[in-house]
């Protein structure tokens, strides 16, 4: 497989993101530099890799795309730590690198950030940590390892993220950890979608 350039990967990071940033110029770096450690350009296929990316912000896309790890594939895991780092890890080896960058930034007067930041080296811009992730079976890709039926909103929950509460399985939401709260509820049939209307009171 021939090695993208860091322009073309940057270009497709920027294509999917939707803008150039600081986020997909340092994303895209990080993602190399890791697909790189673990040898992605010396084989056909990408090593069995996941990526753990430490904030829902610009860098997470370029990661995703550059290093082609997805939230849907179970390969992009998200931590909400607001912090601009991804740690790689091979699933084949357990092996795993937590990567993020020196603080070297442009000035305001920097035209041409691209270049700015290609002018560094990886030896200066990222800094490599080994580490250890302890993932469960639950966490890899692949089919669900496990379908339970909530006991009280009647939803399927996947992949062991249940708990069990007097030997019933309970999903997280129920327990009190909603995503969102119904404002009101109807039930639809199945096969004929109508938009739900607001009860009279
Ligand atoms: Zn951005
Ligand atoms: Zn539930």
């Amino acid at each position: 497989m021939e090695r993208r350039s860091f322009r073309d990967d940057l270009d497709a990071a920027i294509a999917f993101h939707g803008h150039l940033c600081g986020g997909q110029i340092i994303g895209t770096r990080i993602a190399r530099f890791a697909l790189d450690y673990f040898g992605a350009y010396d084989t056909e296929k990408k090593p069995d890799l996941l990526a753990f990316v430490e904030a829902d912000r610009c860098l997470a896309d370029a990661i995703s795309v550059v290093a082609g790890l997805t939230l849907g594939k179970r390969r992009l895991k998200w931590m909400d730590y607001g912090k601009m780092a991804a740690t790689f890890y091979h699933i084949g080896t357990g092996e795993a690198i937590r990567l993020h960058t020196a603080d070297i930034r442009p000035s305001d007067d920097v035209v041409d950030k691209v270049a700015f930041y290609e002018a560094i080296p990886d030896s200066e811009l990222i800094i490599v940590e080994q580490v250890e992730v302890h993932l469960r079976p639950e966490d890899l890709p692949g089919k669900p390892k496990s379908t339970v039926v909530c006991a009280i909103c009647g939803e399927r929950v996947h992949d062991g993220r249940e708990v069990v509460r007097e030997g019933k399985p309970i999903c997280r939401a129920c327990l009190g950890e909603p995503v969102c709260r119904p404002v009101y509820y109807t039930r639809q049939e199945a096969g004929s979608p109508t938009k739900a209307s607001k009860p009279a009171v």
